[in-house]
């Protein structure tokens, strides 16, 4: 059940901001002083109210003493602490069901989506009246040319799944308002991926382009297995059509086991049989490669029907700053 913070009816007496800048942060203690210092005069430069929610990942540094620290001395830097790590994207989520703001805005606490560009986003926001602005990367001349490849076939699939509407290299740093906050939150998706679900909600829609800076310090949270992971859930939220590969490939191995099967009649006929063993192995490790290709698609899908119906939180909310809750006696 939700609570009084995630119904959005706010702090006590406090009317809800204008801005929520949403920050999921997991072990950046090099990075994090960094990011609040370049931050904290571009939002109080803006002449409104604002709020950042910082989501803490359940880090393990000195990130979460760190974070209480920031609090003090900037009333409007909500802490909200995970009881573990559950990852980027339950961060998100957490950050889109808590926010209190009319518009959202998530970011990267490593400083490689710049928080100058904030400012634009909610001006273009405002101006045209969007839903929706993407910050999309102009330059990722500072990833390494693997990071490139892999993202640009990434991108590549997901516009083939989504749409057109989905703009290229739009990672998770955008502005949402109000109205598309309400959508999301509206949906019971048990992992949501959002630059996928934001660009299927085809509300209006304006861009931004940065450079993707180098990270400011520490390390990416983001090893190979948790590339192919996201890949893998953005795939299986979006399609079935893997499912009917599946059949394709059926189909596929069919007619070559009949051109095979054609060929040893013909080769058997002319009597230039050659001792069969060679082609009669590459059939059945054939057909068994396909065979259990298929048995992980299924059990790709199987899974995520499982985990729908243990309909398990993507994430515990230990100690969120303001509900009021003592950090002290807070769930860890
Ligand atoms: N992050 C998180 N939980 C995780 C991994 C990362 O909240 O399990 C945060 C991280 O602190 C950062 C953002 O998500 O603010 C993006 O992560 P990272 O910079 O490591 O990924 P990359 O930019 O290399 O793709
Ligand atoms: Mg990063």
């Amino acid at each position: 059940m939700l609570n009084a913070v995630e119904q959005g009816v706010g702090r006590t007496g406090e009317p809800a901001p204008l801005l929520s800048v949403v920050m999921p942060i997991y072990n950046e203690q090099e990075a994090l002083p960094l990011t609040v210092r370049r931050l904290r005069p571009i939002l109080d430069g803006l002449g409104i109210t604002y709020e950042v929610v910082g989501i803490d990942d359940g880090s393990t540094d000195a990130t979460p003493a760190l974070m209480q620290k920031i609090h003090q001395d900037w009333p409007e830097f909500r802490i909200v602490r995970f009881a573990r790590n559950s990852g980027h994207q339950a961060a998100l989520t957490a950050g889109i069901h808590r926010a209190f703001g009319d518009y959202v805005v998530s970011i990267d606490a490593d400083l490689q989506d710049p928080p100058e560009k904030i400012p634009e986003m909610l001006s273009l926001a405002r101006e045209r009246d969007l839903d929706i602005v993407y910050g999309v990367r102009g330059d990722r001349g500072t990833d390494t040319i693997f990071k490139r490849r892999t993202a640009g076939a990434y991108y590549w699939l997901m516009r083939k799944l989504v749409g057109k509407k989905m703009p290229n290299q739009a990672g998770d740093f955008r502005l949402l308002s109000r109205a598309a906050v309400d959508a999301l939150k509206a949906m019971p998706e048990h992992q949501p991926v959002y630059r996928l679900l934001v660009p299927w909600l085809g509300f209006p829609s304006g861009e931004v382009v940065y450079v993707r800076e180098e990270r400011v310090a520490g390390s990416t949270h983001y090893p190979l297995s948790k590339m192919v992971r996201l890949a893998v859930d953005s795939v299986t939220n979006f399609s079935a059509s893997p499912l009917r590969l599946a059949t394709w490939l059926g189909l596929l191995s069919f007619v070559l086991c009949f051109a095979l099967g054609v060929y040893t009649v013909v080769a058997y006929a002319l009597d230039k049989t050659v001792p069969g063993w060679s082609s009669l192995f590459i059939g059945m490790l054939f057909l068994g490669a396909v065979q259990l290709f298929c048995m992980g698609l299924l059990g790709e899908y199987v899974g995520r029907i499982y985990s729908a119906a243990q309909a398990r939180p993507a994430y515990f909310v230990g100690y969120d700053s303001a509900e009021g809750t003592d950090p002290a006696t807070a769930r860890r």
